[in-house]
């Protein structure tokens, strides 16, 4: 196999030292998934600044068949997100996206996870934090990880009746109404409220959605849930949630 120059859509992910002052790049690619990319040159070389997490751009590579590595030659920014820099709720948020997806292996959205930290980017941090969980909500869904919210799993009732308090069973993984849920067990509230946001996340437009309000309790109920899902998914804690306690 010839060595080969070739160029992808790329959004770093992470960065790591290695040799004389050389990092390794892990960058998520369209195509390609995951891949990590050997950036040459010191702290003064242009394209260290380029090559930095959280931006996306066209990566020029050339892949060395005998030595089986890859390094990248140039990175054009499309997408810079300074604003992620700026504020740690953003910033935290957007380390929960890279985790998400390296422990993932890549296996997610392109569209979506650039689409989520073009939003933060410019958000407040009460729309960054609203947007961690609809983002999540989408993360789950594309998984077909997402519980049933229709019905009770044990009595079948409807859950849409008004006020209603449901709880989810992580042993069931599923929705069980106030009349069955036994007070011993281990569950996640969702009030009438956060199972409307949750709905609403797959039937409004981004735009109508963003726009809805969502109150404390029912933040902090999702937040629970949500986060539970997340860990389950990627089979252990996430480092992010774990250090990031009181900020997201
Ligand atoms: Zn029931």
């Amino acid at each position: 196999m010839a060595p080969r120059s070739w160029r992808t859509e790329a959004l770093v992910i992470s960065l790591s030292p290695f040799g004389e002052g050389h990092r390794s790049a892990r960058i998520l690619t369209p195509e390609n998934g995951l891949l990590y990319a050997a950036v040459f040159g010191g702290s003064k070389s242009r394209l260290r600044g380029l090559v930095s997490p959280w931006q996306t751009g066209t990566a020029w590579l050339y892949t060395d068949p005998v030595k089986k590595t890859v390094k990248i030659t140039d990175f054009d920014v499309h997408f810079w997100r300074q604003g992620i820099r700026e504020n740690l709720v953003r910033s935290w948020c957007a380390s929960l996206c890279t985790e998400l997806i390296t422990r993932s292996h890549g296996n997610t959205d392109w569209v979506l996870v650039n689409a989520f930290l073009d939003g933060i980017a410019v958000s407040d941090e009460d729309e960054c934090r609203r947007g961690l969980l609809r983002f999540l909500w989408r993360v789950l869904l594309g998984a077909g990880l997402c519980p049933d919210c229709a019905c009770c799993t044990r009595c079948g009732a409807g859950t849409n009746k008004e006020n209603a308090v449901l709880y989810y069973s992580p042993y069931e993984d599923a929705l069980v109404c106030a009349h069955c849920v036994r007070q011993e067990e281990s569950r996640f509230p969702l009030s009438r409220e956060a199972r409307h946001y949750l709905d609403s996340i797959v039937q409004k437009r981004p735009s109508e959605v963003r726009a809805l309000p969502l109150g404390t309790d029912a933040y902090s109920e999702l937040r629970s849930f949500l986060f539970f899902l997340l860990s389950r998914m990627v089979d252990g804690p996430l480092k992010t949630l774990e250090t990031g306690e009181g900020i997201l």
